[in-house]
């Protein structure tokens, strides 16, 4: 489904990635792991348009998307879910779904995307009318998935879901993410801190140091790989 080669992405002459090189298959759920700044928030970044990379070939079901704009590649179907959230406080939790389908035509569709949204997620349902600001932290990472799932996307790039939330609604949200990936076959690129929950919901992972992918490999073995655990997991 998704193809980055040679990636190499840079914040003015500063260059974070350094020639990447992974595929995602249809349905997969990968992991990227890593410690802080070592470029996976900005790999995310580079796939869904919003930092440009500066070379190498991005390509998504066949189709180069490097140096697309950001909205045609959500309208492509990649939607990315951002650090710390991000949702729009001063909106209410409709208004922020309905923010998430701007592309999408039709009432059928967003009516039934709603209606899917609101069974993974009852309290959503039941503060549809509240300000998103006035959410727990828990409750807007949901808002936040919702809202990139309104835009019906095959491949959704989550970054950091569990940031700054208690381990209870943690273990809910990545029971979520599984069942999206079961009920939809919505394939994910998930960046994580917490190495060990990403790697139990993934099918793969891949160890992202400086700005290089230095292993790659089946998420399983890499969890049960004691000098990956500790050299890289921090396990
Ligand atoms: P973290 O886990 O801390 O979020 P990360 O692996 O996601 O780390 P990135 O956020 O991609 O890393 O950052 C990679 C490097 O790029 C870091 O050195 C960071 O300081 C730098 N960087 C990120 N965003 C910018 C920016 N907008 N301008 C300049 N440098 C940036």
């Amino acid at each position: 489904m998704l193809r980055l080669r040679d990636l190499h992405t840079c914040y003015g002459r500063i260059e974070v990635l350094k020639g990447i090189d992974f595929e995602i298959a249809a349905g997969e759920i990968i992991t990227l792991l890593g410690p802080n700044g070592a470029g996976k928030t900005t790999t995310l970044m580079s796939i869904s348009g919003l930092v440009p990379p500066r070379r190498g070939e991005i390509v998504f079901k066949g189709r180069p998307i490097q140096g697309e704009r950001p909205d045609r590649i959500v309208a492509m179907g990649i939607s990315q879910v951002p650090e710390g959230r991000r949702i729009f406080p001063h909106l209410t939790v409709t208004e922020n779904l309905d923010m998430g389908a701007f592309l999408r035509r039709g009432p059928e569709g967003i009516k039934a995307e709603l209606d899917y949204i609101f069974q993974l997620f009852p309290i959503l349902s039941e503060r549809r009318h509240q300000a998103g600001g006035t959410l727990s932290g828990g409750e807007q990472q949901m808002l936040a998935i919702s809202r990139a799932l309104m835009a019906r996307p095959e491949l959704l790039l989550l970054d950091e879901p569990s940031l700054g939330l208690a381990p209870m609604i943690v273990q809910r949200i990545f029971t979520i993410i599984g069942q999206i990936n079961r009920d939809h076959g919505t394939t994910m690129l998930l960046v994580e801190q917490n190495a060990n929950l990403a790697l139990r919901a993934a099918h793969r992972g891949c160890i992202l140091v400086g700005g290089r992918l230095v292993l790659s490999g089946d998420a399983a073995g890499l969890l049960d790989n004691d000098a990956v655990r500790s050299a890289y997991l921090g396990l």
